[in-house]
């Protein structure tokens, strides 16, 4: 039998999603049909569950089939170290579909890929869980009607609330608005928005200050539409008259929805589950913009949702966890009815597929995805995506979605290899089409793999170390002549390059004011921790707040704008500064994106075939500072 799956919220479409919304409204007269009489339901909870795993068995139930299980993963052949691909080939000849919940990101697309039967996720790791969106979608239509339009604001951990993730896409989908009110530090990953910003065109605006205070949070609201373009993260700036041109559209806002979620203490550290987390209690019962925004929550509950609201006709969550049942059934009855293999996501279907044609290959930087904590389930494949002329190759990890920068490519066939260049895009597009692409991590994976260096045009130095150090140290000195409050400057550079000229620039501040700066420190295609503290380092501080400050962002290079783009939304997504301001060591112009530069070292005019590398002593094995310009030979022109 084909199989369809549920890995992912994208794996349905909307219209079937309305279908299984038609099906869960008459789930009574789905227990007369037959179509999943006689099948069996394997449950493979390597995590705790309540609703999920026993909405689903009650759902099989009612529906005239059986239900397999292991009443808990630490008791089955998990715990001798069998891997989720054998448990899944195992498992799939005892049942008809398999219901899998796990803790690591993407185990569950790894199981469909070895099970011959349908896959469910019930939740894997941080990433999505699916058939909850499902349950949420549901209650929320049935209380609002329509879903297109309604303002949902989405309270708590939004970075590891895996309820969220798949919620937000589907929210996207059907064209509802979604304002953000995470906890600290909890702030949603910026792969989820950046998704909805490339799918869905949704962009970021601050919801007005006091807007959402009968909410109990230290943290800034955000609200995410496609209505408005509103590009928040173009400004460097924020001063007064745009902040008030942004608070404009978005004040008076109507609360449709409350989506309340736990503090996922499992997913963190214990500095990282410190500090302040949103509550909804009284206050927000009382207030009278709130008399027609429900209260709703996957459940379980810790206490950030007051036991008050149980009683108030706004608080829906033990409904939303009763249509569980109806929800699931219809799912169930959906997915054997069209047993047809997984609907591949619009995104999916255009999407252009990268596999490594070694053993070896590119890594995903997500240190809880299945690919990285049990490779042998895994296959080295991969989305590529481009950001558009000028911009950077993009690898999105298929099971956990993350998304990276590629650094290095090479050709299977001349086993060369390069720093990966715009100028090499319709290559590279040829080595894909012929199977020749190959990505690496670093050059000592590609050397590992026999690949030897493409050879680069030319290279002349146009700084060098005395030129380099005169020109941050005079970037430093404007910023303190431009700064009125100390205690409110941030320092921020940009991984890797930027962050080491941040730390020089902090010590010419240091030296100068005979005090220290808070310094911090940006990944754009990170692990996870997109905004680090640098110094001072104490776990006990907690995420950096910034709200207020006065950030300096810090970069080696400005050519077409998109990093600077990017950083100015993760820093805008964790907090309200007062003001970014942006320093580089070097301009070298051709921008595709209007953000300027308030400190510039040197401007460099290049070409556009031309590069510019940074070398600064702190990486470089002669310790030396180098700024070099070299242009890009083509690699097809330089098989030597
Ligand atoms: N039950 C939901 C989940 O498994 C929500 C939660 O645990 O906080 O993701």
């Amino acid at each position: 039998m084909a199989t369809a799956n549920l890995v992912s919220i994208a794996d349905l479409t909307n219209d079937e999603i309305e279908e299984i919304f038609d099906l869960a409204d008459a789930s009574d007269k789905l227990r007369s049909k037959k179509v999943v009489h006689g099948k069996i339901m394997a449950t493979l909870f390597y995590e705790p569950s309540t609703r999920t795993r026993l909405s689903f068995e009650s759902s099989m139930q009612r529906l005239g089939g059986t239900v397999i299980s292991c009443s808990d993963m630490q008791a089955s052949s998990a715990a001798k170290g069998e891997s989720v691909a054998d448990t899944a080939k195992v498992v799939s000849s005892y049942a008809d579909v398999l219901v899998v919940r796990h803790y690591w990101d993407g185990a569950v697309q790894a199981v469909a890929e070895h099970a011959d039967v349908q896959v469910i996720n019930a939740g894997d790791g941080g990433h999505e869980h699916p058939s909850q969106t499902l349950c949420d979608l549901y209650t929320l239509r049935k209380e609002k009607g329509e879903l297109k339009g309604l303002n949902v604001v989405i309270c708590g951990d939004l970075k590891n609330g895996r309820t969220i993730h798949s919620l937000v896409y589907a929210l996207a989908r059907f064209g509802a608005n979604v304002v953000t009110l995470a906890a600290n530090g909890m702030e949603l990953p910026h792969y989820v928005l950046e998704r909805l910003e490339r799918e869905f065109q949704y962009t970021l605006a601050p919801v007005a200050g006091d807007d959402l205070s009968a909410v109990v949070t230290e943290t800034d609201a955000f609200y995410l539409t496609p209505k408005q373009p509103h590009q928040l993260a173009l400004f460097t700036a924020l001063d007064s008259t745009i902040q008030t041109r942004i608070t404009s559209l978005v004040s008076g806002l109507r609360y449709d929805a409350f989506y309340m979620t736990r503090k996922q203490k499992e997913r963190m550290t214990n500095s990282a589950a410190a500090g302040d987390y949103p509550t909804i209690g009284s206050k927000f019962l009382r207030e009278q913009r709130f008399k027609d925004t429900v209260v709703m929550h996957p459940l379980p509950r810790v206490d950030e949702l007051s036991p008050e609201l149980d009683k108030d006709r706004r608080g829906i969550y033990f409904k939303q966890a009763a249509y569980g049942v109806p929800i699931r059934m219809a799912l169930l009855h959906f997915l054997f009815e069209k047993g047809r293999r997984a609907r591949i996501s619009k995104t999916a279907k255009s999407s252009v597929l990268f596999e490594s044609p070694h053993p070896i290959g590119p890594h995903c930087p997500n240190l809880k995805c299945i690919t990285v904590n049990e490779p042998g389930s895994t296959r080295l494949r991969f989305e590529l995506q481009s950001e558009g002329p000028a911009g950077a190759l993009i690898l999105r990890c298929l099971y956990c979605d993350h998304r990276f920068k590629v650094q290095l490519v090479g050709q299977a066939t001349s086993k060369k290899y390069c720093a990966y260049d715009i100028a090499l895009a319709d290559n590279i597009a040829r080595w894909l089409k012929n199977g020749e692409l190959a990505i690496f991590d670093s050059i000592k994976q590609a050397e590992e793999l026999g690949y030897g260096p493409y050879k680069s045009g030319p290279r002349r130095a146009i700084m060098d170390e005395a030129e380099v150090d005169s020109a941050i140290q005079q970037i430093s000195a404007q910023i303190l002549g431009d700064c009125d409050d100390p205690d409110r400057l941030l320092i921020v550079g940009v991984k890797t390059n930027g962050s080491m000229i941040a730390q020089r620039i902090a010590s010419h501040l240091e030296r100068a004011q005979k005090r220290k700066f808070e310094l911090a420190e940006l990944e754009t295609y990170g692990a996870g921790e997109d905004l680090r503290r640098v110094f001072p380092v104490d776990p006990e501080l907690g995420p950096i707040q910034l709200r207020d400050r006065s950030i300096i962002l810090v970069d080696d290079v400005i050519h077409t704008g998109r990093t600077v783009k990017t950083a100015l939304s993760i820093i805008f997504r964790s907090g309200r500064p007062q003001s970014v301001r942006l320093a580089v060591l070097i301009d070298r112009g051709h921008r595709q994106i209007p953000v300027k530069p308030n400190y510039v070292g040197k401007h460099i005019p290049t070409a556009d075939h031309e590069r510019v590398r940074v070398h600064l002593r702190e990486l470089e094995p002669d310790g030396k500072d180098t700024v070099l310009v070299y242009s890009i030979i083509n690699p097809s022109e330089n098989r030597s």
